[in-house]
């Protein structure tokens, strides 16, 4: 096996890429922290196990590049490259925590940062099964005094816009969205040679009103059926057409929602 360079990464730098120095640096000039919770688990035949943690991590370095040419000094915390990604265990490679343990780690990343000093927590959702203990760790967490946590779900505001962006028809879990995605982030993961058509995401049948996911702004849950089931190759749609010029406008909108939601939140 050789050694040569993989891929190269763009900044700003995130915590861990920081000096203990330069994150007590940045204390004297902020409190916020925005914290990526992603995945690493299967997203067909083409894209990388850590394809959520790609976008997550991407997306807050462009949030917080974005905030500062604003003014607005924030830390993009530490990726967690680990989700609750238990319907996507058949296939090989995926690594889920159960609920309790995704829990107990974003509990422990949380107070860490706290006793640090930092006391205006983002989590940044880049894997719709961390959902629910996103939910209930900001619930939790935002109990400390003088702590608040804002959970941030770009889903449902991204998928509203995909008709002006995308080339087909949807963008679901491995397709052409996210692909799109991980192309603008790092291209030398992309196997787009392998790609493959997966079903549409949620089916092709009538559907009913809000009956739709709720990571995705809907109204419904339904996890019984792992991902085998739904999808043989670990992906939804046509994820063919995706190119880097179009990750980059997901991006782009991710970015001026994100950013817009945390300066109205905290008042900045
Ligand atoms: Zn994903």
């Amino acid at each position: 096996m050789n050694r040569d360079v993989i891929y190269a990464v763009k900044g700003p730098r995130l915590l861990p890429e920081m000096t203990s120095e330069e994150v007590g640096e940045a204390l004297k000039h902020t409190d916020i922290i925005l914290i990526p919770v992603a995945s690493t688990e299967v997203h067909g035949p083409h894209l990388p196990l850590a394809a959520d943690t790609i976008q997550g991590t991407d997306a807050v370095r462009r949030i917080v590049a974005r905030l500062a040419s604003e003014g607005i000094r924030v830390v993009g915390g530490l990726p967690i490259p680990l989700g609750v990604s238990m319907q996507q265990m058949d296939f090989p490679g995926t690594i889920s925590l159960t609920p309790d343990t995704m829990m107990a780690v974003l509990r422990d990343v949380c107070n860490s940062v706290i006793k640090h000093g930092f006391r205006r927590i983002v989590l940044i959702m880049s894997h719709d099964g961390n959902l629910g203990t996103l939910y209930s760790a900001a619930e939790e967490i935002s109990k400390q005094p003088g702590v608040r946590v804002l959970l941030i779900n770009w889903l449902p505001f991204l998928r509203s816009k995909y008709t002006e962006v995308l080339k087909s028809k949807s963008g679901g879990h491995g397709g052409e969205g996210e692909t799109a995605r991980v192309l603008a982030s790092i291209p030398e993961l992309v196997r787009l040679d392998r790609a493959q058509v997966g079903p549409e995401e949620g089916g092709t049948g009538p559907k009913l009103e809000a009956d739709v996911s709720v990571h995705f702004g809907g109204g419904t849950f339904d996890p019984a059926r792992g991902l085998r089931d739904k999808t043989p190759i670990g992906s939804f749609g046509d994820p063919r057409g995706a190119t880097a010029e179009i990750g980059e406008k997901c991006y782009a909108i991710i970015e001026d929602w994100a950013c817009e939601v945390i300066r109205r939140h905290f008042a900045l």
